[in-house]
């Protein structure tokens, strides 16, 4: 059997050996807790999942639903849009609903690269931003996210041949691994460059609902010209806890969202209609729901950024999102270091190496796992770690 040349372009799995440690202590019946992945561990609110039952009872949503997405979710988006940032959309042509983010920013390497275009990276970032230009036969230029520019990548550095072939760029604030919130002035550069360049920006805004310390994430589309360079990618997985639903929107530029409506007509057949009147109400009686998360998460990082700090780790705290990103004591690569907290307190954390070159050095808790589980797992941490 062959598999294709496009999979083949996959680096192999890093993380292998991290992994074959953690099942051997659960094998070993250590009770390991896993800090590594982002996945909220509270429920999805409880009047979104009955909008989804009492639709999922009318035959009438039982059927393919159409891949434009019904009109009362595009105008929930655009409701929400205006109310929370300001943002005017225009339902008819400027949202389109996606199976998530991933499933979005995927395809947005399908519909606009080729062989030859490069589309611009976040190293550290999501892994999809570098996975899906490489399966789409495309390349990938990564943009260090340094801690000494804020976590905002260097456009000036860009070379000049690799700003011919680009076509795509993708930014993501608050960020996802560093925590980063929008550098000032960053969304600007951004669409001065991608204007220059005839590059689309495409913002990933899986973490702007999710903030400390009253600071309120933008939009993208806030920015003076962006929509006529870039698009939004809005996921409700993180803010609204419906990782498991698959709902988020593309909105923004009104030719992108039809390139990529074009090209999602031929892949798949659109998003369960329960499911989009249920993230419908979300997104309009929702409001509160990703602010008292928020509480919970800023209560968890400040247990574990002092907790870090106590075991030596010169660790900042982070404005938004579900991460701590935190540099590795001297002496330790991200892998070895991850491989130590295992290894002497049973806790799992996510070498920073894996989301990229310049992520090395740094590693990642996720703060979604339940106070009492974070508060032992920080505890354990500092008791077997503590370099004093
Ligand atoms: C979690 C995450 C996603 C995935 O969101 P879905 O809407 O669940 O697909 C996308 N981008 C970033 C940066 C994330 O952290």
């Amino acid at each position: 059997m062959n598999t294709s040349a496009r999979l083949d372009r996959l680096p192999p799995y890093l993380f292998a050996e991290l992994e074959r440690k953690i099942r051997e202590k659960k094998a070993a019946g250590v009770d390991v807790i896993s800090l590594g992945i982002g996945d909220p561990d509270t429920p999805t609110p409880s009047f979104v999942v009955d909008e989804l039952s009492s639709a999922a009872r009318e035959p009438a949503t039982h059927r393919y639903p159409s891949n434009r997405g019904r009109p009362e979710l595009r105008e929930a988006f655009a409701r929400f849009y205006d109310r929370r940032f300001g943002v005017s959309l225009d339902p008819e042509t400027e949202i389109v609903p996606a199976l998530g983010a991933k499933e979005c920013i995927f395809n947005l390497n399908l519909a606009f690269l080729d062989p030859g275009t490069v589309a611009l990276a976040a190293d550290p970032g999501y892994p999809v931003y570098t996975g899906g230009p490489l399966l789409a036969g495309a390349e990938c230029e990564l943009m260090p996210l340094l801690p000494e520019r804020g976590f905002a990548p260097d456009l000036d550095a860009i070379p000049a041949q690799t700003r011919e072939r680009a076509r795509l760029m993708y930014l993501n604030y608050p960020n996802n691994p560093t925590g980063a919130v929008a550098p000032e002035g960053l969304f600007q550069r951004a669409v001065d460059f991608a204007r220059e360049h005839d590059i689309l920006v495409v913002h990933d805004a899986s973490y702007t609902e999710t903030t400390f310390d009253g600071y309120v994430a933008p939009s993208f589309l806030e920015t003076p010209g962006a929509k006529d360079v870039g698009v939004e990618v809005f996921s409700l997985s993180k803010g609204y806890n419906m990782t498991g639903w698959r709902t988020a929107a593309i909105v923004g530029n009104s030719d992108a969202v039809a390139a990529y409506w074009k090209l999602k007509t031929n892949i798949d057949s659109g998003m369960f209609e329960p499911v989009q009147m249920a993230a419908a109400a979300a997104l309009d009686r929702g409001d509160a729901e990703p602010k008292r998360m928020s509480a919970i998460y800023q209560r968890r990082r400040d247990l574990v950024v002092g907790a870090l700090r106590e075991i030596g780790v010169n660790v900042g705290t982070p404005k938004a999102t579900i991460y701590v990103w935190a540099p590795v004591p001297g002496g330790h690569t991200s892998a070895s270091y991850c491989e130590l907290v295992l290894e002497e307190s049973g806790v799992v954390v996510s070498p920073g190496s894996s989301y990229g070159p310049n992520g090395e050095g740094f590693f990642r808790i996720s703060l979604t796992v339940e106070d009492e589980r974070l508060s032992e797992a920080v505890e354990r941490m500092r008791t077997s770690l503590s370099s004093g």
